[in-house]
């Protein structure tokens, strides 16, 4: 039988590994599901070369010029997650979560309902929300597997059993100014920061690898998903990009996750499992391997790393102000509106305000909460950096 898949935010970088991945074993797959942002030419491909069911444009604009296009055409298209809801006689096997930012958090809540096994790209509706997130797998029994490659790879270390875990080390590529001289900074341009030397990702990541948030973002990540205690994990930077976590256990023994700088390969195995399937990839890597160089994080260089400290053991909304911040200050860079270093030096100076401290204490109790605090942390974030501009 044909396994049903669901893409959020098919368009996306993550978005497209999968599709090509599904796009090498056509017969297997039955498309019941595709969503896009504003992006509805992609989407419109994408739809008809799989023979789509639904598709999900947000953009009112794209989705009314599209739903034109597709008059005469089976696939049905909607223009939000909520007039699309229920149309789904039966399971879908296998839902990739790959909205970025918490945008993606609704959907992925919605999704999971439907979903017989859901594989979560979205790190920051993890983050956020992983309370929620859990909530809902319990009650639909709904099987979870992480997507980042960090957290792949401790997830297939661990087997399903953390409880002789010592150590975790989530290892860093340094991004592309690891080497810049600091005095450079100030001025580094929204088109160099994007231009990651060893992953092709989306905009917004590519800045969060730039300043190391990506790694902050990462330990609260696994700590929430695993629930290991978050003194636990360490970060290294590794340029080569080669090993992607190493667990080391108190029965002595260490385990390391190599893989080809590739989100195929994390994607690939999420849907696949121990299918026996073969994906193409390059041979063990020996001149790699025998020049593996770690090193530690330089905080002077990548000042964000110094949040990870801020945030509580427990989750809280407290992530929530910290990564609404962040995404804020991100657009604000990709802009032009602030430059590089400014990213992190408001980050620290909205995460300290007086305001914010209670939110350390309070677990997210629903959705709306949530995206309230959120949109609130993004109006002060806009106040502050115009503020510091003058
Ligand atoms: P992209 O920016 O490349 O893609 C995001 C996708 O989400 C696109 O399809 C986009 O549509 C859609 N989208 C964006 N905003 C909205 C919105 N408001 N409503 C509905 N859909 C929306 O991101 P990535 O693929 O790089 O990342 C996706 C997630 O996965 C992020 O959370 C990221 O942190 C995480 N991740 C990504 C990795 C990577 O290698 N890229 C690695 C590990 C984690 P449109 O095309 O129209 O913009
Ligand atoms: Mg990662």
């Amino acid at each position: 039988m044909k396994k049903k898949i669901a893409i959020l935010g098919s368009t996306g970088s993550i978005g497209k590994s999968t599709i090509d991945i599904l796009r090498k074993d056509k017969k297997n797959f039955d498309v019941v599901l595709l969503t896009t942002n504003n992006n509805y030419r992609e989407i419109l491909k994408q739809a008809k070369e799989f023979k789509a069911r639904n598709i999900i444009i947000n953009n009112k604009k794209h989705y009314l010029t599209s739903k034109k296009k597709l008059r005469n055409n089976k696939i049905n298209i909607f223009n939000n997650f909520q007039s699309f809801n229920n149309k789904f006689k039966s399971k879908i096997d296998f839902s990739m979560s790959a909205i970025s930012g918490l945008e993606g958090l609704k959907p992925t809540l919605d999704l999971i309902k439907f979903s017989k096994t859901i594989a979560i790209a979205n790190k920051e509706s993890i983050i956020c929300a992983w309370n929620l997130i859990q909530q809902r797998l319990n009650k639909y029994k709904t099987k979870f597997i992480p997507v980042d490659s960090e957290h792949f790879s401790i997830w297939s270390l661990l087997d399903g059993d953390k409880s002789n875990v010592e150590e975790v080390i989530i290892t860093a590529s340094g991004g592309p100014f690891l080497n810049l001289s600091l005095n450079k900074f100030k001025k580094i341009k929204p088109q160099i920061a994007v231009n990651h030397p060893n992953w092709k990702m989306g905009k917004k990541i590519s800045i969060d690898s730039a300043t190391m948030m990506n790694k902050v973002f990462e330990v609260i990540e696994a700590q929430r998903i695993f629930n290991i205690d978050i003194n636990k994990f360490k970060i290294l930077i590794h340029p080569k990009s080669y090993v992607h976590a190493i667990v080391k256990f108190t029965n002595g023994l260490t385990k390391i996750l190599v893989h080809d700088t590739d989100m195929k390969i994390p994607i690939f195995n999420s849907i696949y499992g121990n299918n026996n399937k073969k994906i193409k990839s390059s041979k063990i890597n020996l001149s790699i391997l025998n020049n593996l160089n770690f090193i530690k994080v330089n905080s002077t260089r990548f000042p964000s790393i110094k949040i990870l400290r801020m945030i509580p053991n427990k989750i809280s909304l407290y992530e929530t102000i910290m990564v609404s911040a962040n995404d804020q200050l991100v657009s604000l860079f990709l802009d032009g509106k602030i430059n590089f270093s400014d990213i992190a030096r408001l980050l620290k100076k909205i995460m300290k305000m007086n305001i914010f401290m209670k939110y350390k204490k309070r677990v997210p109790k629903n959705f709306n909460e949530l995206i309230n605090l959120s949109k609130f942390v993004r109006l002060k974030t806009n106040l502050l950096s115009v503020r510091s501009n003058q």
